[in-house]
């Protein structure tokens, strides 16, 4: 099995892969595994806070969210190496009233789920984050469980 560029897709493509009994796989690509892979990312998996809810592109991201909690320790053993990540999930800010009804629409698809996703007030965010300016802020969507990879050291 051949995998063409060896970045962060090919590379857990080609990783994936190689975890199939009997198969062999073999990346290409212009530089040396993972030296060519783009910097311009954040990071970031977003699944539970994204208004996806079904259909494939939620199943990618239920998945994806999955197998984050075996993949990274997973990796680590192999590697050696410490995937710095933050594991504290992700906050977003929202200053738009008539956004509440979609969030809290998507709070109870999300419990329904298993998936946690919690709806904090203004007042509770500016309690947890200080720093954060709450000009403007009607509430808080805190995702517990989406996660964020430091994407270059
Ligand atoms: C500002 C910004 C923020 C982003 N934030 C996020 C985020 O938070 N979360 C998220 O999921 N995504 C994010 N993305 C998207 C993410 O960066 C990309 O989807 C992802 O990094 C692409 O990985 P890749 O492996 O497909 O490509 P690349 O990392 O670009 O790897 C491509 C590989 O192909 C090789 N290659 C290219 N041409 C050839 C050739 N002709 N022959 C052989 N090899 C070749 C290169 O050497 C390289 O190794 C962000 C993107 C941007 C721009």
């Amino acid at each position: 099995m051949g995998v063409v560029g060896c970045g962060i897709v090919g590379a857990m493509v080609a990783y994936e892969l190689s975890r199939c009994p009997g198969l062999a796989v073999t990346v290409l690509d212009q530089q040396l595994p993972g030296q060519g892979a783009t910097g311009a990312a954040l990071g970031i998996l977003m699944g539970v806070i994204s208004q996806k809810t079904k259909g494939r592109n939620w199943r990618l991201r239920d998945a994806s969210l999955r197998r984050y909690q075996t993949l990274l320790p997973e990796l680590e053993t192999l590697t050696g190496l410490t995937i710095p990540h933050n594991r504290q999930g992700i906050l977003s800010l929202c200053t738009d009233a008539e956004a509440l009804p979609r969030w809290q629409s998507l709070q109870s698809r999300r419990d329904r789920q298993g998936w946690p996703l919690e709806i904090w007030s203004a007042q509770q965010v500016q309690a947890a984050c200080p720093h954060v300016d709450g000009t403007g802020l009607v509430a808080g969507i805190y995702s517990p469980c989406d996660r964020q990879i430091r994407p270059k050291p």
